[in-house]
């Protein structure tokens, strides 16, 4: 099913907005594996959009359209659409029904001109608006289809979730069953380099890396008559990519970071502690982020000045004069500290220097010192996360909060399991 997408909206020409509906639709649309050749835009203008309708349909089956159905005389894709395929409008009943019912919800009034969103083409599978008032649809003549969705990007993605993509499932004999591999630690094209040879000679599955935030996330996808046959195709392929990336992957198919750590302090009954510096509490605010994480994380302190790092997490006056605030030392005696005060099992501690002001030539922007703590592993890393970059402040925190979260995950791998006589001799 050759597909493209048309935006219509003079307003993305003009770069009031950007056009993030096309990228969400491409991203939606290669997941159920359609392909997508051609973006285009297009102003509020039938005729303009007429021609690009007609290059559309010319070299496409399917173009899925966002924008023009709302209810003001410059709102011309349905007119339009309908002009293409010979096709009259017709009152969709249901759907004005479903329109009087939203502005007495909203308690607006119903003007005239909003009965127009529900005149649609005969014989279109109408798709309804679940956040506003314009129906989308689809509408098939002679195997080209027109799908015409809202422009509001809340609501085309609401309509796109609950009624395109199982419209587009049914028509397609195939389902795509997707696994992601959890990447932290290695950059993009780095993992790219290593995984080149299964990505360029593999087709069913396929691999596609995605880098967002220090991380990169591996989607591996195959299609299949059923869910059962997409995953017997996609386990060894999942096997082959974790033995090619050791260390690396925290984790398979899992939210994020902090929800396989919360995750796995839960399988293992243990519990985190923090005392953030740099990070001011980022890593309590991505735990507690994690429904259910109580039950692993009871205390996180934010220990910015010196004096909190002494009075309350018990690093010495010594060790804050002699290495200063910003030393492996100094981040080992907090991660010490907070787990005593948490009576944690195992706790996790940043500080460093964000930036933009108070690096030196020694201790410059970007260095961070992490330290974990806990009976059975302490570790303590030094990195340096600046990229020369001007406002960096927050990108260096984020990474110091992840490499934080990996430090605990690699801890709590090397956890002594617990031993399965004593649990027997409890019973
Ligand atoms: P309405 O009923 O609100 O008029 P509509 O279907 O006619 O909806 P437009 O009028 O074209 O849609 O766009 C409404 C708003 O939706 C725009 O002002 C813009 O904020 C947003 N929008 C439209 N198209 C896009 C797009 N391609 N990407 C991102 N946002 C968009």
């Amino acid at each position: 099913m050759k597909t493209e997408i048309l935006c219509v909206g003079t307003e993305l020409l003009l770069g009031d907005i950007v056009n993030t509906n096309a990228a969400y639709l491409s991203r939606e649309l290669a997941l159920l594996g359609v392909e997508v050749y051609h973006h285009t835009v297009v102003g509020d203008n039938p005729q303009r959009l007429a021609q690009a309708l007609n290059i559309a349909f010319s070299r496409s089956d399917t173009v899925v359209m966002t924008g023009g159905l709302g209810p003001t005389y410059d709102d011309l894709t349905k007119e339009t659409v309908a002009d293409y395929f010979h096709c009259p409008l017709k009152l969709h009943q249901p759907s004005l029904n479903a329109i009087e019912d939203y502005f007495a919800r909203t308690g607006r009034e119903l003007t005239e001109n909003n009965k127009k969103q529900a005149m649609l083409p005969e014989g279109c599978t109408v798709f309804p608006n679940s956040c506003g008032t314009a129906p989308g649809f689809a509408l098939t003549v002679e195997s080209k289809t027109a799908i015409l969705l809202p422009g509001p990007p809340s609501e085309m993605t609401a309509m796109f979730e609950l009624s395109v993509r199982p419209y587009l499932e049914k028509r397609s004999q195939k389902i795509l069953v997707s696994h992601n591999v959890h990447i932290f630690g290695l950059g993009e094209s780095h993992v790219e380099s290593l995984l080149k040879p299964m990505m360029t000679s593999y087709c069913n599955p396929t691999i596609a890396p995605y880098a967002k935030q220090g991380e990169v996330r591996i989607r591996v996808t195959a299609s299949a008559g059923s869910p059962e046959e997409g995953d017997r195709l996609i386990a060894p392929v999942l096997g082959q990519i974790q033995a090619a990336l050791p260390d690396v992957v925290y984790g398979i198919d899992v939210d994020s970071l902090q929800g396989a750590v919360v995750q796995t302090l839960m399988q293992r009954g243990l519990k985190l502690a923090t005392a953030e510096s740099c990070t001011g509490g980022l890593i309590s605010k991505r735990i507690t982020e994690i429904p259910g994480s109580s039950q692993v994380f009871d205390c996180g302190i934010c220990s910015y000045a010196n004096s909190i790092k002494e009075t309350v997490l018990g690093v010495s006056r010594q060790t804050l004069c002699r290495y200063g605030a910003v030393s492996p030392q100094t981040a080992q005696e907090m991660a010490r500290g907070v787990r005593k005060l948490a009576e944690a099992d195992i706790a996790v501690s940043t500080t460093g220097i964000a930036g933009p002001d108070g690096g030196t030539p020694e201790k410059p922007v970007g260095l961070v010192y992490i330290a974990v703590d806990s009976p059975w592993y302490s570790q303590v890393m030094e990195l340096h996360l600046s990229r020369g970059r001007k406002k960096e402040r927050e990108d260096i925190r984020y990474l110091a909060s992840s490499h934080a979260l990996n430090l605990v995950l690699q801890a709590l791998r090397k956890a002594p399991q617990p031993d399965e006589s004593d649990c027997a001799e409890l019973k």
